[in-house]
């Protein structure tokens, strides 16, 4: 067996001791002769799987006790209706910070719901950098204010927390969320999609505080309510059970790496090597501020595009996969997730270095 390194955005590389975990109990989950594929939801079993993994979460992000944690489907696309669906009603406004191309379609999206305004972009600088909090205009009337923390396509992510005031600070950690220790009570909900940094695809995980519950517009479809989903321990329809179980050995995998604080060492120091690299070269180039730059996605281009393919089938050969940058934007990108092991930047940067001076 062999594995590659997978550079790929999403879904993307899980921790290898997790996958061979889930092969292990494949067939026969702790002896209950079953997979936890085949299990009820509502079985004593898949009841302990859920109650841990929410434990295990709680504990590396030190969710504080007055935030409920939602295991949802529909991703974090699907958040970005869910979300002002269940928090606009409070004033019937809403804020948006336009970082790149994920908090764009989230402003879009919420347009169908209330009044929706665009408190700071990032667009005069072609979204290469994150708008200073100075430059926003906040509406002291807004339900929430929503910002995406990394975006995925860009390659910006916030290395700081924005101060909202009394407004609920609304956040789509889909491409962080467990990179780095954050301190949850800064913000009034956290989505992510599981498919970067915790799971499969088809669990979206939702940290809310309990308050700002119970006020969903009545169009609002009863699985999407997180109320509902509240009262009912993310069981009021089916939650994805399997994706959930997944979700659950990386937190306990994350927990034995040291936790986030260990996790974001890590994280800055696989990423050093790729940005020491770009900063060093001419024949690649990243663009984005420096201190705005993300850890977990690294975009960059060939100064000489045409050798675009020949970069590619190189990386290919050498076991390194989907490098291919996000179509809007070209180029090549490196999603280098919590999973990403160091040795597969060293990797990466080795064979940048042999390239340049091939083709440089
Ligand atoms: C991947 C991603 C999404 C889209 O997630 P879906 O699961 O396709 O809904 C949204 N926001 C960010 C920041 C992402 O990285």
């Amino acid at each position: 067996m062999s594995r590659v390194f997978n550079f790929s955005a999403g879904p993307a590389v899980l921790p290898e001791p997790v996958l061979r975990q889930a092969a292990d109990e494949m067939l026969d989950w702790h002896g209950s002769g079953m997979s936890v594929m085949e299990m009820s939801h509502r079985g004593k079993e898949f009841i302990s799987i859920h109650a841990q993994t929410e434990a295990t979460l709680r504990e590396l992000m030190d969710i504080p006790a007055d935030y409920k944690v939602l295991f949802m489907q529909g991703g974090a696309i699907g958040e970005n209706a869910i979300v002002p669906m269940n928090l606009i009603g409070r004033t019937g406004r809403a804020d948006y910070v336009l970082t790149g191309d994920w908090s764009k379609k989230s402003h879009k999206e919420a347009k169908t719901y209330g009044q929706v305004q665009v408190a700071a972009t990032a667009e005069s600088s072609k979204f290469t950098a994150i708008p200073k909090q100075a430059e926003w205009k906040l509406d002291p009337g807004a339900a929430y204010v929503h910002i995406c923390s990394n975006e995925t396509i860009g390659g910006v992510q916030f290395h700081w927390t924005p101060d909202t005031g009394s407004v609920p600070l609304v956040a789509d950690m889909s491409s962080d969320i467990l990179s780095r220790a954050i301190d949850v009570r800064k913000y009034g909900l956290i989505y992510a999609g599981a498919q970067k940094n915790m799971g499969p695809s088809g669990l979206t995980v939702v940290i809310v505080r309990q308050d700002l519950l119970g006020h969903a517009l009545p169009i609002t479809p009863t699985a999407f309510n997180y109320k509902l989903q509240a009262e009912a321990d993310s069981m009021y329809n089916t939650p994805p059970t399997y994706a959930i179980y997944i979700a659950g050995l990386v937190f306990q995998h994350v927990k034995k790496m040291g936790g986030l604080k260990a996790v974001e060492e890590h994280n800055r120091a696989k990423a050093k090597l790729l940005y020491d690299l770009l900063d060093a070269s001419s024949f690649y180039r990243n663009g984005i501020a420096r201190e705005d730059r993300s850890l977990m996605n690294v975009p960059f281009w060939l100064k000489d595009e045409t050798k675009n393919e020949a970069f590619l089938k190189g990386a290919e050969a050498r076991g390194m996969l989907q490098l291919k940058g996000h179509r809007s934007v070209g180029g090549m990108r490196a999603s280098i997730y919590n999973a990403m092991p160091i040795e597969g930047v060293q990797a990466l940067v080795q064979y940048m270095k042999e390239f340049e001076s091939q083709h440089g």
